[in-house]
């Protein structure tokens, strides 16, 4: 494996990401498309009041709120491909929020009130989840609510969350999400939950659904309730946005698409793990990050938990000095109630593969890895030729402070004049339990609503501090190397703890 330099590093990280790419891999989510998948005017409208670029969930959230919160709004969704083709359409299905388990990080860039805004908004973000889905798509989505057992199979990162949650409890004490976790040991979690190789978890309420299925769902509604103020153009890619600063004009951004021009006045990139492409100076803040997800199935040998538990694995990075592959360490578990089926992603690749935003190809590695993988934390004899369903990738947007980007851009960002573009993105692979209210905060801002008593805006907000000291390229990088070397670090230390270990089964055996 060639070294993992600052340089090297630094070319991955600012690297264009591009337009999302076509004949991506086809996510089982996705496998029956919905009547919307193509959808698309005959022709593009001349100017609309909002052009929301993107068609995931935070652009249905930006499109919903705007089309509620004022009776005459026009919005158009542009997207590249498909409906739902980005992230959204490729993930876990997995609604949960790390919640007081990130508060202590999050205290540390923030401070203890900020973080608290942070932490109890995706709180919010999970019950407002809930409710959308109850109104739009509930059987559909095959929504439940279920307990999260997230599991640590490292002593020390289980320390560090339950210390995590007792400083939430401590600093919040009259927090209404006091007592929200039960901390489980690891015989508790064999014996009740069948979890092998861990040595300690947290129980919370969290819920799991079937995304795409919900997003389509809902913009069909949406459809139907706003036909003469919303359009979705699919398979319009958007190639340039242009700001003509000159007079008086209502529309004064240009959107230049595959389709030809559309007029704004105002233009949100909710372009997520892409940003970068039409925002130059956001490569490297965010960075595209390639995951890969699997179906898996054991048939009847496991019990189906799925309308009672998700699961998570949590353990320190390693990596295959041989081949430069890295096992991020996160791995994330849910069953569909219906089949049994496991739907489990989680990594096992190189930076190249991993800073990418190509989801035309999946990583073999990362795919064989969570074969095993899975069938290590259920205590299940592995089936490799049998078990796999289907196997995809998908492009989040990671930023190095782990929080997104949800604000108008300022012009440093843009290079253009005017005051009219926004931005929501960079949800670091927790979407689900920040977009939607994210997007709703955004649409909002852009009404003239004042939402500063919930909105997280020092986490999410664009001051120049950030920009200048959080969410820079050097700090991306910084991060990467840090994470590069601790994983090394751990890597020897788990070789030398096999080494021991075999030592002393030699010394045993004579
Ligand atoms: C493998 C994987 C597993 C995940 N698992 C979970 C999970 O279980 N729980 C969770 O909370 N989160 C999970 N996430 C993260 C979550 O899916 C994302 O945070 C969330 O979906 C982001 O939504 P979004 O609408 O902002 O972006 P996206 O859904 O990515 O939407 C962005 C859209 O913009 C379009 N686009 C980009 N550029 C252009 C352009 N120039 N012109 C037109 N269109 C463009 C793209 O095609 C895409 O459809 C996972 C992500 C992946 C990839």
């Amino acid at each position: 494996m060639a070294p993992i330099t600052e340089a090297y590093l630094t070319t991955l990280a600012t690297a264009d990401p591009g337009l999302p790419v076509p004949r991506p891999t086809t996510p089982h989510w996705l496998k029956d498309p919905h009547a919307l998948a193509q959808v698309q005017s005959a022709s593009l409208p001349k100017a609309v009041d909002v052009v929301v670029i993107g068609s995931g969930i935070t652009a249905l959230s930006i499109a919903r709120t705007l089309l509620s919160q004022s009776p005459s709004i026009r919005v158009t969704i542009l997207e590249a491909r498909a409906l739902c083709s980005g992230a959204t359409g490729r993930n876990g299905g997995q609604i949960v929020t790390y919640g007081a388990a990130a508060y202590s990080q999050a205290k540390r860039v923030l401070g203890a009130e900020a973080a608290t805004k942070f932490v109890d908004f995706t709180f919010d973000n999970v019950a407002a989840m809930s409710e959308a889905v109850k109104e739009y798509a509930m059987t559909e989505s095959e929504y439940r609510q279920v307990r999260r057992i997230r599991c640590f199979t490292d002593p020390e990162y289980f320390k560090k969350a339950c210390e995590s949650i007792a400083e939430y409890e401590r600093d919040n004490p009259k927090s209404k999400h006091i007592n929200t976790y039960t901390v489980v040991d690891a015989q508790q979690l064999l014996k009740d939950h069948g979890i092998h190789g861990v040595a300690g978890g947290i129980i919370y309420p969290a819920a799991a659904f079937w995304p795409y299925r919900f997003i389509a769902k809902t913009y069909q509604t949406l459809l139907n309730q706003y036909p003469s103020r919303f359009s979705i153009e699919t398979e319009t890619s958007v190639t340039r946005v242009l700001h003509d600063s000159q007079g008086e004009n209502v529309y004064p951004y240009a959107v230049e698409t595959s389709r030809g021009l559309l007029r704004a006045t105002h233009v949100v990139h909710a372009t997520n793990g892409h940003a970068g492409h039409l925002l130059p100076a956001l490569r490297g803040r965010i960075v595209p990050y390639c995951g890969t997800m699997t179906v898996q199935d054991y048939g009847t040998a496991v019990p189906n938990r799925g309308d009672q538990n998700t699961w998570s694995v949590h353990q320190k990075p390693q990596l295959d000095e041989s081949t430069g592959a890295l096992a991020s360490g996160t791995y994330y578990v849910q069953q569909n109630a219906v089949t049994g089926q496991f739907w489990f992603g989680g990594e096992f690749k190189t930076l190249e593969e991993t800073l990418s935003a190509d989801d035309s190809s999946k990583s073999e590695g990362s795919v064989e890895h969570l074969k095993q993988r899975l069938a290590q934390f259920f205590g299940l004899k592995p089936r490799p030729d049998t078990c796999l369903v289907s196997a995809w990738s998908g492009v989040m947007g990671f930023t190095c402070d782990g929080f997104p980007l949800v604000a108008r851009l300022p012009k440093s960002l843009t290079s253009r004049d005017g005051t009219g573009e926004w931005i929501a993105a960079g949800f670091n692979g927790m979407g689900m339990s920040m977009c939607l209210l994210a997007g709703k905060g955004l649409a909002l801002k852009i009404l003239g609503f004042d939402v500063s008593d919930w909105f997280p805006e020092s986490a999410f907000g664009l001051s120049s501090d950030r920009l200048q000291s959080r969410l820079t390229v050097r700090a991306t990088v910084d991060d990467f190397l840090s994470d590069y070397q601790s994983a090394i670090k751990a890597t020897k230390s788990t070789k030398d703890a096999q080494v021991a270990e075999a030592g002393g089964i030699t010394q045993a055996k004579l």
